[in-house]
């Protein structure tokens, strides 16, 4: 039996496949100034083994152009060009990559420059044009053909006049309608922003001639409108640079550029990763707290960039929950990007970023509290309890890399101290980590509960925040000290002396607690001599190792 060609109504199948594969209209100018670098890259790659063809970087660019009236945007690349058959092979047929076919044919396997790879990105072109007009001239040949299509009814091609070689791709852009906007692509302003936004690390020069104004004389004070040529990307991305040629003010600069806060970050760190995946990556650790932080509003993440073409806004895979306050990038050519290029292909390549990038922060956040500890405590004010979640969610999972950057206000200290810092100066006869929890230092200070403890010269850590105690439950010990609440049962204490007193004192009272007990009701389950109350006459205690304001934060949770 012969095998029947299926047949697809084209037009429908592009529309179907372009809208579905884009989320934004604006990438199809990545995609075409892409296209355009990819085959200056391949003009390069052949001055390497044309010993006729020179490179000269002066004469490599990409020209954008846009007339407002004609609605006409014109991509000018002086690249490789295409031949009539590659304009055939490349662009008449869908999901053909000659870029993938060039790759492999040099055998370029480190690959790292060129982008192309999945032979659909020039049909986002049909996201915003009517029509599309591709005129090119091949470096292999002495003429210059154009490429026409509407994208539904198939394309032509014709014999053009072109003599540079070099490709020019010519969009008519579509009429707005009430519910997209297409002539903001005609926008000087738009297209500069769309180009910074995604291009800006393209290694050629993206020129475009923008309005500017200027006296219109030495005297005068009126100004009048000329325009003039301007490169839009800065070209070298920040990251592809040696540490030692930045300043601390090049990745502040960068930091506010991007727009990863308004605030100065606290501080950065640059990886230049060379292990079995490749990337650089630009990390900043802010000082303040964004206003939407503990909100469900906000969304973690980093940039990703594959080959210096941004992919992604924030790609949430590449940061644990416990780091979501980080900021930054990440830049790597061997990343597996799906169609879209909006979406990886594989989990494993994040997953190792992922994990290299939190053992860093780890090591950058570690240093910090041992070397720069008031930074470290701005830090924390901003964002400890975070890492508190971190150590409560995932059932304790993430205990060991956060344990030791946590902080509690320290009874003896007076101040913020590590769990490290209270266990070295342990003395040999105390059990437990003590801590006591209320809503403020000043409150827990006052508690009788924590006479006891204190009385002994034990040190108190004071819990002032809801999650405290659940997280330190969490981890249940520190270097193998127990936690323990000053209001437990069994603080590890000997009482015996307090106990035989205590016990006389209650047989004597028998008749007194028993009617303290009636007068309270329900109100208390028992009234009883207590063993450890220094200069209070009374406190609350209750019984089991979950303490009063655990408690009280147990019951607002809706069951
Ligand atoms: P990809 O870039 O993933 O290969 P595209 O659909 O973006 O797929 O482009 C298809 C092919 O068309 C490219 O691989 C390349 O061979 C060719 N091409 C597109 N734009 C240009 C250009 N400006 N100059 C030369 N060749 C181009
Ligand atoms: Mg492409």
């Amino acid at each position: 039996m012969s095998k029947i060609a299926f047949k697809a109504e084209s037009k429908r199948l592009l529309e179907m496949m372009i809208n579905s594969i884009y989320t934004h209209r604006e990438v199809f100018l990545r995609e075409l100034i892409s296209n355009a670098s990819d085959a200056i890259d391949k003009m390069y790659y052949r001055t390497l083994t044309d010993d006729a063809l020179t490179f000269d970087k002066d004469d490599y660019f990409i020209q954008i152009e846009a007339d407002k009236d004609t609605r006409v945007l014109k991509i000018t690349d002086t690249g490789i060009g295409m031949t009539k058959e590659e304009l055939e092979t490349n662009l008449g047929t869908i999901a053909k990559s000659g870029s993938l076919a060039f790759k492999k044919e040099n055998e370029i396997t480190d690959g790292h420059d060129i982008i192309g790879q999945f032979g659909v990105g020039f049909y986002a072109a049909f996201m915003v044009a009517d029509t599309v007009k591709v005129i090119s001239r091949s470096v292999d040949s002495d003429e210059a053909y154009v490429w026409e299509s509407d994208g539904a009814e198939g394309y032509t091609i014709d014999s053009h006049d072109k003599q540079s070689v070099g490709t020019e791709i010519i969009l008519s852009i579509k009429e707005s309608t009430e519910d997209e906007d297409y002539d903001q692509f005609l926008e000087e302003y738009r297209l500069k922003e769309i180009i910074k936004k995604y291009s800006d690390f393209i290694r050629y020069p993206i020129k475009m001639e923008v309005t500017k104004s200027k006296p219109k004389d030495d005297e005068s004070d009126e100004y009048v409108d000329y325009k003039e040529e301007e490169t839009i990307n800065s070209m070298v991305p920040i990251w592809r640079k040696n540490q030692s040629e930045l300043t601390d003010e090049d990745y502040v600069n960068f930091y506010q550029e991007k727009h990863y806060g308004f605030d100065k970050p606290l501080k950065h760190a640059h990886i230049k990763a060379d292990g079995s995946i490749r990337y650089d990556a630009i990390l900043y650790i802010p000082e303040t707290m964004p206003y939407d932080y503990y909100t469900a509003e906000y969304e973690k993440g980093l940039e990703l960039y594959a080959n210096s073409v941004l992919i992604m806004d924030k790609c949430a895979d590449l940061l644990p929950d416990y780091f979501s306050f980080v900021k930054g990038m990440v830049d790597s050519e061997d990343l597996s990007l799906n169609i879209s290029r909006e979406m990886l292909q594989h989990d494993r390549q994040l997953k190792l970023i992922e994990k290299n990038i939190t053992r860093r922060i780890k090591r950058e956040l570690t240093q910090m509290l041992r070397n720069e500890r008031e930074k470290y405590e701005k830090f924390y004010d901003a964002f400890g309890r975070q890492l508190k979640y971190g150590v409560y969610s995932d059932f304790g999972a993430n205990k060991e890399t956060l344990q030791d950057l946590l902080l509690f206000y320290s009874s003896k200290e007076k101040k913020l101290v590590s769990l490290e810092e209270y266990v070295e100066r342990m003395p040999e006869d105390q059990k437990y980590i003590y801590y006591a929890t209320g809503e403020s230092n000043e409150r827990i200070e006052k508690l009788p509960q924590t006479e006891l403890v204190a009385d002994k010269g034990y040190e108190i850590l004071y819990f002032t925040d809801e999650i405290d105690e659940f997280a330190i439950k969490m981890l249940m010990q520190y270097k193998e000290k127990e936690f323990r609440s000053v209001s437990s049962g069994d603080l590890g204490i000997d009482t015996t002396e307090e106990d035989k007193k205590a016990e006389k004192e209650a047989t004597e009272h028998k008749d007194l607690f028993a009617e303290m007990k009636t007068i309270l009701g329900d109100k208390v389950k028992e009234v009883r001599v207590s063993k450890r109350l220094r200069t209070h006459p009374v406190c609350l205690a209750t019984d089991g190792d979950i303490s009063l304001e655990m408690e009280k934060v147990l019951n607002q949770m809706p069951n």
